[in-house]
């Protein structure tokens, strides 16, 4: 691994990010010199295709790496000389990393880290038909990871019905036509009553948009119930399914393992990520 680390972070509003704090503190337990800047967009006047000239700015100054998020993550894959094959299979990069020769190379770990919370939180957890709330960037990367592990079906629900039926397509090309299907959000109802678990991947229970993304009525136990807000780490979602008696897992558990994926590619190094799991939660 390396002895020191200068890595950041571009995207819009990455203010209240955790991220410096995660790796930072990881690196410390390693001894390891680690910086990590926020490069946010927005004060800079860059609109989400600004992301190439920081990059080609970041591989100037000698970054080691850099994390991409939301509106970036797939306008920076132009910019980059290679992908990692689950990069270019998901469409959307959220760590670059710069080699000694300068190529920029693009990976996801955002689909490794709900796929690493989610057999650590929910080990055995029923796989068979699964409901997953929410097609955008953490709900595709949700979805490559249930279908990657060996979930037999999916139901994707959204209120932007083209986007589910996009998703949808996407995963039938690269997974089967037999284990995706969409349903209208009126369908919810049936869809979970025969489900084993649902992933909930919209931005519902974040301070902006308070409240539950499904009527409470539709939790029940024997379903177990995975969140990706982490924002706070308790949800409403998560309340109301806990007081039905489901199983749950949070959000924070992907967050982490994503970092913690950063951090390997960034350092060769191996992180703690349960240490880092503890770090989240004083956050
Ligand atoms: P996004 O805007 O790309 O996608 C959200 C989707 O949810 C949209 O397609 C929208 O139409 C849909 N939607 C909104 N309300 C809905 C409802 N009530 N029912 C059905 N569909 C609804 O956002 P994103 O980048 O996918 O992020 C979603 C959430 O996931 C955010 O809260 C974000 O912070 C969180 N997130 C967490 C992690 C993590 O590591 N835990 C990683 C990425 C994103």
């Amino acid at each position: 691994g390396r002895e020191s680390c200068l890595v950041g972070l571009i995207g819009s509003g990455v203010g209240p990010s955790l991220s410096p704090a995660l790796h930072q503190r990881e690196a410390d337990r390693h001894g390891l010199r680690y910086l990590y800047r926020l490069i946010d967009i927005d004060p800079l006047g860059l609109g989400p295709d600004g992301v190439g000239e920081l990059v080609r700015a970041a591989a100037r100054l000698g970054f080691d790496g850099l994390n991409i998020t939301h509106p970036c993550k797939q306008t920076v894959i132009g910019h980059l000389d290679g992908l990692s094959e689950d990069a270019a299979l998901l469409g959307a990069v959220n760590t670059v990393v710069f080699g000694e020769d300068g190529r920029a190379i693009g990976h996801n770990t955002d689909w490794s880290g709900f796929a690493r919370s989610f057999s650590r939180g929910l080990p055995d957890a029923p796989t068979g038909e699964i409901v997953l709330l929410g097609a955008g960037g953490a709900g595709a990367a949700v979805a490559h990871a249930l279908l990657t592990v060996g979930a037999d079906r999916l139901t994707l629900a959204d209120t932007d019905q083209a986007r589910a039926a996009g998703l949808a397509g996407t995963l039938a090309t690269r997974f089967g036509a037999a284990r995706v299907r969409t349903v209208a959000p009126g369908g919810l109802p049936a869809a979970v009553g025969g489900a084993d678990g649902l992933v909930h991947a919209t931005p519902t229970g974040m301070a902006a948009h308070p409240g539950l993304p499904l009527p409470a009525e539709l939790l029940r136990a024997g379903l177990w119930v995975a969140e990706v807000v982490y924002r706070p780490l308790e949800t409403p979602l998560l309340a109301a399914a806990r007081a039905a008696g489901c199983r749950t897992l949070d959000g924070g558990g992907m967050a982490v393992f994503q970092a913690a994926d950063a951090f390997r590619l960034f350092t060769g190094r191996e992180p703690d990520a349960t240490r880092m799991l503890t770090d989240l939660s004083d956050l």
